[in-house]
């Protein structure tokens, strides 16, 4: 949580150390300084104290904010080089990417001019700051054991999206950890990656209570994906990521309102303002359905992934499954 530090709000003073650098990420700190800020006065806060400096480094920084809405959409694919810089198996290059193309507006766009790596770092940290004691769905933070703000580095040009976090998660405080999440797990690794070269984050940071239930999940309301989605999105602009990979209907519906049928849109290029996501398969899907025609689709649609990052395809990863479903 923000500490009160001789009555004043460090999170008041941040956005103007960013915004000279990064327009994006001062909206996105000024966001999280806005919910900072409810958070108190739900509180019952009716009164905070701010520096001289805090206001002068608000004011000056507003307008160079403003100028950031003018970027361009994300466009042809170029190889990531948070995937490219490491070593990848030796492999066949790809055929050239024909993705859909994104068709984000400058006005919807989410992502802003190019971050340093150090900017990222400092910008996760604070809004990780902000969300560990986020009590915004009351029910939700009285039943919950930890908030899961997500897991990897911010540095990778490729995140994960699932829903919420289940009973491993909620314990272990960390987004897919349980059955689901070993294979995913597995599909990273089996795409050449590890965990920790990616970002995994979640539509909603905080397990959805059970009340009466000992075991199970439940879906996620709409009102807890909208009122946590701010998160989400704050986590986007600080990692820019090139490729976002939606798990499952409820991850859809969480970015887009809506998911017209998982089955229908897996394996298809959408566009969530101005960053590429491919929707795909939730891994448990996987676990409950162990047709291995079901695993080559989630397989396919990685494969366009990789292609979309500019990564090496080797002829034994574009082979997977093919042989065992009679393609
Ligand atoms: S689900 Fe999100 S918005 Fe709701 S309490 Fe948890 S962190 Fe806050």
């Amino acid at each position: 949580m923000f500490p009160v530090t001789s009555g004043v709000f460090p999170c008041v003073a941040v956005p103007g150390f960013y915004a000279g650098a990064m327009s994006s990420a001062y909206r996105e700190l000024l966001d999280a300084t806005i919910h900072h800020l409810e958070i108190l006065r739900d509180q019952g806060h009716r009164f905070i104290s701010v520096s001289s400096e805090a206001l002068a480094a608000l004011e000056s920084s507003a307008p160079r904010a403003a100028s950031s809405r003018r970027v361009p959409a994300v466009s042809q694919p170029t190889p990531a080089s948070g995937l490219a810089d490491k070593p990848h198996p030796v492999g066949v290059a790809p055929p050239a990417p024909r993705p859909q193309e994104p068709t984000g507006t400058a006005d919807d766009v989410l992502v802003g001019s190019p971050l340093s790596a150090a900017e990222k770092e400092a910008a996760m940290a604070a809004l990780r700051a902000q969300v560990l004691p986020c009590v915004k769905c009351v029910h939700l933070a009285r039943s919950r054991r930890n908030v899961v703000f997500g897991a990897g580095t911010v540095h990778s040009p490729l995140l994960f999206v699932g829903e919420a976090p289940g009973a491993d998660e909620d314990v272990q405080g960390e987004p897919f950890v349980g059955k689901a999440g070993q294979l995913l797990t597995k599909i990273i690794q089996t795409m050449g990656l590890d965990r920790d070269r990616v970002y995994i984050a979640n539509i909603l940071k905080c397990r959805p209570d059970t009340p009466g239930q000992t075991a199970g999940n439940r879906k996620p309301t709409p009102v807890e994906m909208t009122t946590c989605l701010p998160y989400l999105l704050g986590q986007i602009r600080i990692i820019q990521p090139k490729v976002i990979v939606a798990l499952g209907a409820t991850a859809v519906e969480g970015l887009f309102g809506k998911c017209d049928g998982i089955t229908r849109l897996r394996g298809t290029w959408l566009n969530f303002r101005g960053v590429p996501v491919m929707p795909t398969y939730h891994p448990a899907y996987l676990l409950r359905n162990q047709a291995l025609l079901e695993k080559r689709r989630v397989w396919e649609d990685m494969l366009q992934v990789m292609e979309r990052l500019g990564m090496p395809i080797s002829e034994r990863q574009r082979g997977f499954f093919l042989k065992a479903t009679g393609s």
